[in-house]
């Protein structure tokens, strides 16, 4: 069977990384949290005090920046940031709150950009996150847009903040979602988009093993099929 490229992209907290990270572990594919990297260098520039309006600043910051990926021993993979494993702090509700306008600006893209098609050169790769369909691979032979309910989305999140001792109230996760929602869809760089030839999956009702089956299905389908 032939490596392919899978790209999921939606809103936040659809379930995209779920998903993306068990159909990889299926189909014996790398998984690239294309979120995680966004977000690691948002770490990077709120401990550092970068100026984000400082494009000088921000470039020269950027040159310092390694986001890299390795998978822990219960096979998950986890984000690194210089060296340093940053996956429990880069999911903090203080990341979150300004990564979309970290991940708007030019400079980020392009840097992220160009190491997430490195990491797809060999193909055999899923990668989740706004622009994977539209920007970075554009000829991928499976793209995929992921949407739910805001709700849903929020009780999910909620839940997975809990899971790392971080009680955020429900208001608190709807807004930072609808926030990022808008401002990510609204950016003039690579705003999130669904791609024509994607296939849009509501998950509001159905569960993560059929989100999973699904795209496995879809996925197949695509790897014993010569062309596109
Ligand atoms: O996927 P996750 O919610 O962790 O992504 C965090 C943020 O990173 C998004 O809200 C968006 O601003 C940015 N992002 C992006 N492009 C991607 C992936 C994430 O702009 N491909």
């Amino acid at each position: 069977m032939r490596k392919i490229i899978i790209a999921i992209d939606g809103y936040s907290a659809c379930g995209k990384s779920t998903t993306a990270k068990e159909v990889a572990q299926i189909l014996g594919y790398f998984y690239v949290d294309s979120g995680a990297m966004y977000r690691a260098v948002t770490v990077y520039f709120l401990e550092h005090h970068i100026a984000i309006t400082n494009p000088k600043e921000v470039a020269r910051a950027l040159k310092e920046i390694n986001v890299s990926f390795k998978i822990n021993p219960q096979g998950n993979t986890e984000a690194y940031l210089n060296g340093l494993n940053v996956e429990k702090q880069i999911r903090k509700m203080q990341v979150s709150e300004w990564v979309s306008q970290v991940s708007a600006i030019k400079e980020v893209r392009a840097a992220m950009v160009e190491a997430q098609r490195k990491m797809g050169k060999k193909k055999g790769i899923v990668m989740d996150g706004r622009d994977i369909g539209s920007v970075v691979f554009p000829d991928a032979e499976l793209k995929l847009f992921l949407t739910a309910d805001l709700l849903v989305r929020a009780f999910r999140r909620q839940r997975e903040l809990l899971e790392r001792d971080e009680l955020v109230d429900l208001d608190s996760v709807i807004g930072n979602l609808r926030q990022r929602d808008e401002f990510d869809s609204k950016r003039k760089v690579s705003p999130l988009v669904k791609s024509k030839d994607a296939i849009e999956i509501d998950t509001t009702h159905i569960t993560i093993d059929e989100q999973v089956d699904e795209v496995v299905r879809l996925a197949t389908g695509k790897m014993v099929r010569p062309g596109r």
